[in-house]
């Protein structure tokens, strides 16, 4: 059977071998006669399984030892509570830069929770770029600076971080983590639904400072507070364990593959693919994103017109892409290229794109 060209923007492509070694132990997993999903997650075998996940993380991201790696469940967007619920004090405000969809649904749920300020929003300019560093307003006594690393349905990324000093900058990397080296030490804390870079949907990781921990109050829910499952290992309740282990199996596929530098150079390639189709066709496509503002994981952009949009999304399904539909919110097209997209599917994308401008 053919695999298809998935360029999902989440739950989105797998590297093959993951699935193919996921599929060989899928029935007896390391001789215990059962799958991984079958397995107590309070056995030997499953916690092999989950800290070597979690150590793995850890290398492969230089995560230095004052941080916690937590696995947790509820998806990106129940970090946009429990973030508020830990770490917004009373009595401080917490700055959240706006650049996208998912930072304004950050930012309501942290209006729930106490004091906020709008830093920056390029939503006047539909999202297109990212704020210039020096346009950031920032100040000393915040609770803490909120950004979203990658913005997947506008086709946006941070390419240099704020120094927010000792005010925590908190990013979501969703749809980032993992593409590229980071310098972990700059965050107090980064939190990432799974289901973009890192595996399958069903579990988020979180990396927190420990010092952090120490703000949580008393009186949350046991179950949303980050020192439950900094203080269990991640295992105060079951965990997504199947995720998990797929998860691990990923984060060994990157380390095989050279760790986060050379996926980094993976990534630039094959981004520089399809951008050059599109700044090579004469406005034939037009990038959504501003040039300095780009995204290396999620390419998006229009063709003249609706009509034209349609006919180009439908050939491009019959040849075997998928995905390229844009976010409902904006339309247009994207491709998702996150680590696990093979060159090839890129390639075919670039040769796909030349070959219906010049037909039309
Ligand atoms: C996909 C995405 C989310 C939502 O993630 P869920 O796990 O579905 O809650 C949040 N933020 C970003 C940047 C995303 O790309």
């Amino acid at each position: 059977m053919e695999r298809a060209y998935n360029f999902n923007a989440g739950p989105a492509a797998l590297p093959l071998d993951v699935l193919k070694e996921a599929q060989a132990e899928l029935l007896n997993f390391n001789g215990t006669g059962m799958s991984v999903m079958e397995l107590s997650h309070r056995s030997k075998d499953y916690e092999e399984v989950h800290n070597q996940a979690k150590e793995l993380l850890r290398r492969l991201l230089a995560i230095p030892e004052d941080y916690e790696v937590l696995f947790v469940q509820g998806g990106a967007s129940l970090q946009f509570s429990m973030v508020p619920m830990n770490l917004l004090l009373p009595e401080k405000t917490a700055n959240y830069i706006l650049t996208g969809v998912w930072s304004e649904k950050a930012l309501d749920e942290a209006k729930k929770e106490g004091r906020i300020k709008v830093g920056a929003t390029t939503a006047g300019q539909k999202y297109r770029s990212i704020p210039e560093l020096e346009d950031l307003d920032l100040a000393p006594d915040e609770a803490y600076v909120h950004v979203t690393s990658n913005n997947t349905i506008y086709g946006t990324q941070w390419k240099q971080f704020p120094n927010t000093k000792d005010v925590p900058l908190v990013a979501d990397m969703s749809s980032d983590i993992l593409s590229k080296p980071l310098d972990i030490k700059r965050f107090g804390m980064i939190y990432a639904g799974a289901q973009k870079n890192l595996g399958p949907s069903g579990v988020t990781v979180v990396i927190i400072r420990k010092d952090l921990l120490e703000r949580s109050p008393q009186e949350l829910p046991t179950m949303l507070n980050y020192n439950t499952h900094a203080s269990k290992n991640s295992m105060f309740n079951t965990p997504p364990t199947f995720a998990i282990y797929l998860l691990g199996k990923v984060l060994s596929w990157v380390e095989r593959y050279g760790g986060v530098k050379a996926i980094e150079k993976l990534n630039d390639v094959k981004a520089s693919m399809i951008y050059d189709a599109i700044d090579q066709s004469n406005g034939f496509y037009v990038g959504h994103a501003e040039k300095a503002s780009r995204s290396v994981m999620n390419v998006t952009f229009n063709l003249a017109s609706e009509e034209l949009e349609k006919k180009f999304l439908a050939e491009a399904r019959e040849k075997g892409f998928v995905g390229l539909n844009g976010h409902r919110s904006i339309g247009g097209c994207r491709a998702s290229i996150y680590n696990a997209v093979p060159v090839e599917a890129c390639e075919a994308l670039r040769e796909f794109m030349l070959e219906f401008k010049a037909k039309n």
